[in-house]
């Protein structure tokens, strides 16, 4: 098992996560199995800001990003939320990066794609997070109206 300040150093300084982020960031993957918290680490680039940012600029060729397959962004307003409700956010992500829903083609951009790829990565988030958490994730999942 990962504790949470294992995850913090593996994160390193390969990701753009301000200072407020990195714990609560690490706690909620702490959540996840261990072999997906390697894949998160290893392949996930993690884009997140804090309240006091108004934007964030990378370039593609950017050399944090080289050995990784997925950019994760996570917004501001997310940290100040419950514990439940940040595990669930990004484990939500994850589970897009770790089932490839990337868009590879323009035909992935499809609507009916769009709301299959969300009702699986919300899926997937449950089944990681169900050990951990009483009660319903329903409130934090996909609906139809959002996107
Ligand atoms: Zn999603």
């Amino acid at each position: 098992m990962y504790k949470p300040e294992e995850i913090d150093y593996e994160l390193g300084y390969e990701n753009s996560i301000p200072e407020s982020v990195r714990t609560p960031l690490a706690q909620a993957l702490s959540f996840l199995p261990e072999d997906v918290i390697d894949f998160a680490i290893e392949k996930c680039f993690f884009a997140c800001m804090d309240e006091d940012q108004l934007g964030m600029h990378m370039s593609t060729k950017d050399f944090r990003m080289n050995r990784k397959s997925d950019i994760i962004t996570l917004p501001a307003r997310l940290w100040s939320k419950n514990k439940k409700a940040i595990a669930f956010a990004v484990a939500h992500e994850v589970a897009h990066a770790y089932k490839k829903h990337g868009f590879r083609r323009f035909e992935d951009t499809d609507a009916a794609v769009v709301r299959r790829n969300e009702k699986a990565a919300d899926s997937q988030a449950i089944r990681w997070l169900r050990n951990h958490f009483n009660g319903s994730f329903k409130r934090y999942t996909y609906k139809e109206w959002q996107l």
